[in-house]
């Protein structure tokens, strides 16, 4: 992979519609038709291998939403994400991810933690989210940001302790009117924030 090298491949089944079971169709907030647009995100979360919360939305959206947290959470998020790129293994897997195909990049990075490099596997809750064009996904590494990323429980946890309380707010609206409420035993509440944005 070059410097800023994106791959392309067909949407793996976990990133397809655990409601639907067929790919994602329709972004969340303005129901484009998503097979067409240029660039969506997927964000779906699990406990146990159960699909808790899931969603696609358009970038256009993305971008409404993300602006609509507060200033104070951005750029935290922002701290924290160039801190990690930072620290000597990030530089190192730049180099070891160049020597690895896409697909096997994609199988990694969906099944690997992406701040502390536990796997999946061990991982009770975890979040999995990546960028999307057309009907494919993208896989890159350009640090600080990576596409698919998956998360686990701990260091989600993390993220969640960044966040503002107008932030939370905003994404629990944003929850109640677009997603519904998924089964209260399954979920903290707050809603963990999609560590994407
Ligand atoms: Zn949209
Ligand atoms: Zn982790």
């Amino acid at each position: 992979m070059d410097a800023n090298g994106v791959f392309f491949e067909a949407i793996p089944t976990d990133f397809w519609s655990a409601f639907l079971e067929r790919p994602f169709q329709n972004c969340v907030c303005c129901q484009c038709d998503l097979p067409q647009a240029s660039a969506y995100v997927i964000q779906k979360q699990f406990v146990r291998n159960e699909v808790v919360l899931e969603m696609a939305i358009c970038q256009a959206c993305r971008q409404e939403l993300s602006e609509s947290f507060s200033e104070e959470t951005r750029d935290r998020i922002g701290k924290k994400l160039a801190e990690n790129a930072q620290n000597s293994a990030s530089s190192h897997r730049s180099t070891e991810y160049s020597l690895i195909s896409p697909a096997d990049l994609l199988h990694r990075f969906m099944n690997r933690c992406f701040l502390c490099g536990r796997a999946r596997e061990t991982s009770n809750r975890y979040s999995l989210t990546g960028l999307f064009c057309g009907d494919q996904i993208a896989v890159q590494y350009s640090p600080p940001s990576q596409s698919p990323v998956m998360v686990c429980e701990v260091c989600e946890k993390g993220y969640v302790e960044l966040l503002s309380q107008k932030t939370r707010d905003t994404w629990e609206r944003f929850v109640e009117q677009f997603l519904g409420d998924p089964p209260e035993s399954e979920v903290n509440t707050p809603h963990d924030i999609p560590a994407f944005f």
